[in-house]
């Protein structure tokens, strides 16, 4: 099956690390023009020349934005602009989750886990819809969580969150068509940057940290049992982003190794 992602133009916001780094490299892997971004000038560096020594002949665009911060995007949007003049896949990845249960989540806690999920979508929706608008094969994809369906207490402001991106991509999907599809992949658990962090803060001395994940996933009883690697989630996020899916949209992929337990 052919992707059919020769020469289209995406972006990927939080292509600095994890999924949205291994999401740029299948990106440029199939012939893609590629955009990231990430708020981190050093790491959104260190991304940029990862990806050009992988792919020498590379169109890439690696723009420092803090996807939160409109007039950041309205910059991007003015960048991407200049360097493609459109964009056909916007893949909307920049983020991470909250470990906090109900009692630990302060009034503040709320309200900025309730703009990252949603603003990390909003913003660059409003910014890129028109120019996604004169593509002929556009599409949204939102990185999401199987929290949404899922919730767990220790997490209980993201998976609060999480469920309002389905609904809203649910929405978009619907307003947006035919001429944008929206899409969402539902992750369960991928070894990526923020675990490499909760790994730092969590494990017992001397634990390597494939011993760490490893405990990790029997803990969770994830069916496959281990996490996702960072490729596997991209993988999803390609095909639901690409041509190959022309008919698909207002749908969720779930890439969880068989974590889920609802129907
Ligand atoms: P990483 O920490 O490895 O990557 C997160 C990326 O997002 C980095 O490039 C980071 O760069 C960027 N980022 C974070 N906040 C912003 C912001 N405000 N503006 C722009 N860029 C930002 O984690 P993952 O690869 O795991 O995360 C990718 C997405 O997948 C996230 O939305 C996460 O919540 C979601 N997810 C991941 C799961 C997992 O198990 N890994 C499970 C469920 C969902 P920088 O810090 O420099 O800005």
């Amino acid at each position: 099956m052919q992707l059919g992602l020769q020469d289209k133009i995406a972006l990927v916001t939080g292509g600095t690390s994890g999924i949205g780094l291994a999401t740029a490299d299948l990106l440029l892997g199939e012939g893609a023009r590629v955009a990231i971004c990430g708020r981190d000038a050093e790491r959104l560096s260190a991304a940029r020349a990862h990806l050009q020594a992988r792919h020498p002949k590379a169109v890439l665009l690696a723009e420092t934005c803090d996807v939160l911060d409109r007039d950041a995007v309205v910059r991007l949007h003015a960048q991407v602009q200049g360097w493609a003049g459109g964009l056909d896949l916007l893949i909307n990845n920049a983020g991470q989750g909250r470990v906090s249960t109900f009692a630990s989540t302060s009034d503040a806690d709320w309200r900025a886990e309730l703009e990252l999920k949603f603003f990390s979508q909003i913003n660059t929706i409003n910014l890129f819809q028109p120019m996604l608008r004169m593509s002929s094969c556009a599409a949204i994809v939102a990185v999401n969580s199987l929290l949404a369906y899922q919730p767990e207490t220790y997490m209980v402001a993201t998976s609060a969150a999480r469920a309002g991106v389905q609904s809203l991509v649910k929405s978009l999907a619907r307003e947006f068509a035919p001429h944008i599809r929206v899409n969402s992949i539902l992750l369960g658990i991928v070894a990526s940057g923020q675990w490499e962090r909760r790994f730092a803060k969590e494990a017992a001395p001397g634990q390597s940290y494939a011993a760490w994940i490893e405990a990790e996933a029997v803990k969770r009883a994830i069916p496959l049992q281990r996490f996702g690697l960072p490729e596997e989630a991209a993988r999803a996020i390609l095909f639901l982003g690409s041509p190959a899916a022309s008919f698909i949209t207002g749908a969720s992929l779930e890439v969880s190794g068989g974590a889920s337990r609802h129907i």
